[in-house]
């Protein structure tokens, strides 16, 4: 993993403590040096401080993710209004924490995105792919459904999301959150259970960043002119619906 932190005492913490739990850790101080190793050394999880010396750390995130680095990215942040910006636009960030956290909620953040990371980068292929989508080049002619387009597609082992043929680009966190949604369509699932399976099994607290990551979904959809929708039923949860 890369951490990017200009605090010489907190990166030395951070350090100590992520490699004893088995973390080989990169740590740079500046924005510039984090963009250069994280698409160098491609780690699985970058956490990333907000306030560098030398550039924005919202901007940071962005390059990465422009730059195609598609590993998991925690930021950091001190101040409440730095977080008001993360949650309002989307960076591509994964997951955030405010200072002052504890270590032991910054090393469960780091596990629960090491974790999809490793999920999303399997070992070996399997030789037998399953065929695609069995879709004949001769459909039966009885009666096709009418095609209005904007049909989303969702292949879960290659983890990648078509509307048409346009493939939409999504953060792991937004795309565990679509494969959880997509596996039932039209089913409600909980926030709990959102929670539970996409970020942490121990979460606990504000679920912000889940109704964050959605929104963020439901832009990229809506963006992409999907007419599968992400319907928040009020109290309960999220389910598909198809427009
Ligand atoms: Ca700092």
């Amino acid at each position: 993993m890369l951490l990017v932190e200009d605090d010489e005492d907190v990166a030395g913490t951070l350090q100590r403590v992520l490699k004893k739990e088995g973390y080989s850790v990169e740590w740079v101080a500046t924005g510039q040096e984090a963009v250069t190793t994280a698409l160098g050394s491609r780690p699985d999880v970058v956490v990333l401080d907000l306030g560098l010396p030398d550039m924005d750390g919202l901007d940071v995130c962005q390059e990465l993710r422009e730059q195609g680095y598609d590993g998991g990215i925690l930021m950091v942040t001190a101040r409440a209004d730095e977080l008001d910006r993360v949650l309002g636009l989307d960076y591509g960030a994964d997951d955030y924490l405010a200072k002052p956290y504890g270590v032991a909620e910054m090393q469960a953040r780091v596990r629960a995105l090491a974790r999809r990371s490793a999920r999303r980068t399997p070992v070996g292929a399997p030789g037998s792919a399953p065929a695609p989508d069995a879709t004949p080049a001769e459909a039966p002619a009885a009666a096709p459904a009418p095609v209005l387009g904007g049909v989303l597609r969702v292949d879960v082992p290659a983890r990648r999301v078509w509307v048409d043929d346009e493939e939409v680009a999504l953060t792991p966190k937004e795309f565990d959150v679509l494969a959880l949604l997509h596996a039932e369509p039209g089913a409600v699932v909980s926030r709990d259970d959102l929670m539970t399976q996409v970020w942490d099994e121990h979460w606990f607290g504000s679920t912000k960043t889940l109704d964050v990551t959605v929104g963020r979904l439901r832009h990229k959809l809506t963006t992409a002119a999907s007419t599968t929708e992400v319907v928040t039923v009020r109290g309960v949860g999220f389910r598909l619906e198809n427009g």
